[in-house]
C-alpha cells in the first residue's frame, strides 16, 4: 500500500470505529491520523467523515476555521468517504434544515428518516463493487438518499433504496460500515487513495 496519510475528523462522533476499521483492513497506525486542527488537514491525503451529529460538526468545522479549507480541498478532489452524519455533512440540501453543511455533494438528504421507532437496524446492503459485494449495512437513526444530481452515481442500495454513492473522489454511506467485523468498504477507499 502507499505512503498516503488518512485523516479521521475526529471532532465528535465515532471517529475511533473507523481508526480501527482503517487498522483492520490492513492502513498502517502511523498513515492514521485524528483531524482537529488546520495543520493535522493539511497532513492527510484523504478524510474520513464519521457519524455522530452533523449540526456539531458543522460548528465545530467553524469553530476551528476549518470549514472553508476542508471546502476547499474536498473540492480540488481529496478523496472523502463520510458515512451517515458525515454524508450529512457534505450534502447539498438537508430536507428543513439550515444548518451549516459542505454542500459539496449533490445530494438532497432527509435525516433520521427512518423514524423515532426504527432507531437503528440492520439490512443487507447489496454493493455494485465487487470488492466488497453485499454486506450488512448498520443503520443508526439513518438519513435518506432523497435525490441524485446527474454526476453522483449509486453505489449501493438497501431494500431497492440507495444508500451509498460516489462522486469522483467523493464516497458516502448512509450507514456504518465501520462497525462490520471486517472492513470491506475501508480496504476499498484505502486501496483508492
Ligand atoms: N441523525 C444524525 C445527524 O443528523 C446522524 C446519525 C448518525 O450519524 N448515526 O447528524
Amino acid at each position: 500500500m502507499s505512503e498516503s496519510r488518512i485523516g479521521l475528523l475526529a471532532f465528535q462522533g465515532d471517529y475511533e470505529a473507523h481508526g480501527k476499521a482503517l487498522a483492520r483492513a490492513g492502513v498502517e497506525l502511523e498513515r492514521i491520523v485524528e483531524v482537529r486542527r488546520l495543520t493535522e488537514l493539511e497532513s492527510v491525503d484523504a478524510l474520513i467523515i464519521p457519524g455522530g451529529e452533523s449540526t456539531v460538526m458543522g460548528m465545530l468545522l467553524e469553530r476551528f476555521s476549518m470549514f472553508e479549507a476542508l471546502k476547499t480541498r474536498i473540492e480540488a478532489g481529496m478523496p472523502i468517504l463520510a458515512t451517515c452524519a458525515g454524508l450529512i455533512l457534505i450534502a447539498k440540501n438537508i430536507e428543513g434544515s439550515s444548518q451549516t453543511k459542505l454542500g459539496v455533494l449533490d445530494i438532497t438528504v432527509r435525516r433520521n428518516a427512518y423514524g423515532r421507532q426504527v432507531d437503528s437496524f440492520r439490512a443487507p446492503v447489496k454493493t455494485h463493487i465487487p470488492e466488497i459485494g453485499t454486506i450488512e449495512g448498520v443503520f443508526i437513526r439513518a438519513p435518506k438518499i432523497v435525490a441524485l444530481g446527474p454526476s453522483v452515481e449509486s453505489l449501493a442500495t438497501c431494500n431497492g433504496e440507495t444508500v451509498m454513492v460516489r462522486d469522483k473522489a467523493i464516497i458516502a454511506a448512509t450507514f456504518h460500515p465501520e462497525l462490520l467485523k471486517d472492513a470491506p468498504v475501508h480496504r476499498w477507499f484505502a486501496s483508492r487513495i
